[in-house]
C-alpha cells in the first residue's frame, strides 16, 4: 500500500491536529488515544512514514527500528505501567480493523484486560 500523507497521524506529526502528548523524540510521538478502550490507552506512532508494522520493519533502518521500540518502553515507563503490566497491539491490514494507515502501536493497561481474541 502506498503511504498517503492525508491520514490523521501524518497530520498529527505535522502539528496540524491537537494531541495529549506523553512523549516525543526524533523517532516517535506518543499520545493518548481519543477513544480509550482501557483505563490507560496510548498510541506510539513512528516519525517514519510507514503504513503499518510490516512496511516499517521491511523499509526502515536499524536505528529507526530500535529508536521506535525504545520510545515505546519510555512511554510505558512514563505511564507507570512497568509493574502492573500492559498489552501492545499493532493492528495491521483489513482483518485487524486497522483504521489509520500510519504505523502505530496501542498501549493498553491500567486495569485487567479482556483476553478475547488473544
Ligand atoms: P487502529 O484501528 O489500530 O488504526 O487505531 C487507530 C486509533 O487511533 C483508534 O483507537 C482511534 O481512536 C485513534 N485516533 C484516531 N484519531 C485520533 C486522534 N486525533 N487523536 C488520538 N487518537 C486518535
Amino acid at each position: 500500500m502506498e503511504y498517503n500523507a492525508d491520514n490523521v497521524f501524518a497530520k498529527i506529526i505535522r502539528g496540524e491536529l491537537p494531541i495529549q502528548k506523553i512523549y516525543e523524540d526524533e523517532y516517535a510521538l506518543a499520545f493518548y488515544d481519543i477513544h480509550p478502550k482501557a483505563k490507560v490507552h496510548a498510541l506510539v506512532i513512528s516519525k517514519a512514514l510507514s503504513t503499518d508494522f510490516s512496511d516499517f520493519i521491511d523499509h526502515s533502518s536499524d536505528d529507526e527500528i530500535s529508536g521506535y521500540m525504545r520510545a515505546i518502553t519510555k512511554t510505558i515507563t512514563l505511564l507507570g505501567l512497568d509493574e502492573s503490566g500492559y498489552r501492545l497491539v499493532f493492528n495491521t491490514g483489513s482483518d485487524s480493523g486497522q483504521e489509520v494507515p500510519h504505523l502505530h502501536v496501542h498501549i493498553l493497561g491500567g486495569e485487567k484486560l479482556q483476553t478475547e481474541n488473544l
